[in-house]
């Protein structure tokens, strides 16, 4: 295929449709079919990337590849497709502007005046094309951050307005989410803000080619031919999208719309072979009908908000489909666990995950839930700062070094164990200079991580400032936790492990970012597998 096709995503009535799954659902079926199928999120707010955004404002920050701070729809964008995304994958307005202002210093718009039209647009276009242009895809989707009408947006929409108009009919199509609300006490669904959303979008020169209708309840061929009538689309191009009971589903559900067969249409592409899922469907059959159950603690401090570990509860509903168990996880706030109450949050749970985060606040509830695992064998993964934390309980407990901590947490401490690098040491900046992105990875030969991999050399995504002080290595080892995964050129620990515990692992990188429906992470299928094993001795036990 020579021509690069775009779909364009946007939203209309509301936020929080899930523009994303959407995309994400219409990359797959298109993907399933064969067609090489990329996603790209455009998010219109200032930051340069979200990497300086408070897990409650954004929910998670997502890290690829190449170590861009990135949107969490770009997880659902990996976890659905398995193939990787990159810095191309999500521009900010911050960015757009910080690229059009570098280049009005370097001289490059010879005298003229800097304006939002064309130079904003311009990039934003450019942006856009960048992954067509690779070669790589057949097809970009293109998903607009926002609303349709915010004030915000508008360089964007005439940046498809433009867009479209260049790429010329068949090229490139604009899908419209909107919502479809039920008023009980009519009893009715109504079309109306759907409406007045898709006049928002025409008086931006724009027309909707399908609209996607999220509903809770089933829209009847006549709503969809009052819509399809008033909105100008015809009628098979209007779609509906009802709640569904996981995410999973909604690519099938979109197939049974006929999204994807409507975009093959508009965009005059070949739909003569029907996508191939049979392994998304094993998949869901799989994650739908497990055998057994398991409850894992996740032990945080933005547990109110369900986004801020978006990618770990979905590993962990890949590897319990991987297992043919259903993992219960059970936030817990780490701020709220105290050596009083120890016991009594952690009754029940098969499983302990201390999660990622910044800054002091929860730390001791972190560090109680650690040692509660360890002296209790209960199964347990730290991640980033929850392997630090791993760290931290045993150099307190085991080794005897009160008071030991991260200078993240306390400059003063009289034992670092967790320390900034050298390189972190003169950087003021917040954003972007963490170490961030993927980092080879060598795993020690009959460790217990090497086992759950089953490979020594690995690569594995990061997002922290703080390391491992080697200085405290072979004190921990002797007393009984062990470095079993290091950086191969700077020699960095990335991983560590107790041996005589059943399952112990804390790893400096983030697998939740790796792990996908096609590929669930070796670490979390092999977690969840413990988890399984360790609760079925136990009842065997106790019976
Ligand atoms: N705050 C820790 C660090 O910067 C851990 C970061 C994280 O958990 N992502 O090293």
């Amino acid at each position: 295929m020579s021509q690069t096709k775009y779909i364009f995503v946007t939203g209309g009535v509301t936020s929080s449709l899930g523009k994303g799954i959407i995309a994400a659902s219409l990359a797959k079926l298109l993907q399933a079919r064969g067609y090489r199928t990329t996603i790209q999120k455009l998010d219109p707010y200032i930051n340069v990337d979200p990497g300086t955004l408070n897990p409650y404002e954004h929910g998670e920050c997502y890290v690829t590849d190449d170590g861009a701070e990135t949107d969490l729809d770009l997880g659902h964008y990996e976890r659905f497709l398995n193939v990787r995304t990159s810095q191309a994958n999500n521009v900010t307005t911050g960015r757009i502007y910080q690229s059009v202002i570098e280049k009005e210093r370097r001289g490059e718009f010879l005298g003229k005046t800097v304006q939002v039209v064309p130079h904003i647009t311009n990039e934003i276009k450019e942006r856009i094309q960048i992954l067509g242009k690779s070669g790589d895809y057949d097809i970009v989707i293109t998903e607009i951050g926002g609303t349709v009408g915010d004030i915000e947006s508008l360089p964007y929409i005439e940046a498809v307005r433009q867009l479209l108009w260049e790429l010329g009919e068949n090229n490139g199509i604009v899908v419209h989410l909107t919502l479809v609300p039920f008023l009980s006490a009519a009893g009715e669904l109504k079309t109306k803000p759907t409406q007045h959303s898709v006049k928002t979008l025409m008086e931006s020169g724009i027309k909707a080619d399908i609209l996607v209708c999220r509903t809770e309840h089933e829209i009847s061929e006549d709503i969809k031919r009052k819509l399809a009538l008033f909105c100008n689309v015809k009628k098979e191009a209007v779609i509906q999208s009802i709640d569904a009971s996981t995410i999973y589903d909604v690519p099938l559900l979109m197939q049974e719309e006929g999204l994807d067969t409507v975009a093959l249409e508009k965009l005059a592409l070949p739909d003569d072979n029907t996508p191939g899922l049979d392994l998304w469907k094993q998949f869901l059959n799989r994650h739908k009908n497990p055998k057994s159950k398991v409850t894992i603690g996740l032990i945080g401090k933005y547990v109110e908000l369900q986004d801020s570990y978006k990618s770990i509860l979905e590993s962990f509903i890949h590897a319990g489909a991987a297992n043919e168990v259903m993992v219960d996880v059970r936030s817990i706030h780490s701020e709220h666990i105290s050596k009083e109450d120890l016991d009594k949050k952690m009754m029940g749970l098969d499983g302990i995950l201390v999660a990622p985060g910044f800054g002091e606040r929860g730390i001791e509830g972190k560090i109680l839930a650690v040692r509660y695992a360890r002296e209790n064998d209960i199964p347990f993964l730290g991640i980033c700062l929850g392997m630090q934390m791993a760290v931290i309980e045993f150099t307190r407990n085991v080794l005897g070094l009160d008071n030991a901590n991260s200078t993240e947490m306390d400059d003063n401490t009289p034992y670092p164990v967790i320390n900034l690098m050298e390189e972190q040491k003169s950087i003021t900046d917040m954003g972007g200079t963490m170490r961030l992105g993927a980092w080879d990875c060598q795993l020690q030969h009959g460790t217990l991580v090497h086992e759950v991999y089953g490979e020594t050399a690995i690569s594995e995504r990061h997002r922290h400032r703080f390391e491992f002080n080697n200085d405290y290595k072979s004190q921990m080892e002797e007393a009984g936790l062990i470095a079993s995964g290091f950086n191969p050129k700077t020699g960095l620990v990335e991983v560590i492990e107790i041996p005589s515990h059943p399952w112990f692992i804390g790893v400096q990188y983030h697998p939740e970012y790796k792990s996908t429906v096609a590929d669930p992470h070796p670490l979390f299928v092999g977690f969840v597998k413990a988890v399984l094993m360790q609760k079925q001795q136990t009842n065997a036990s106790l019976a």
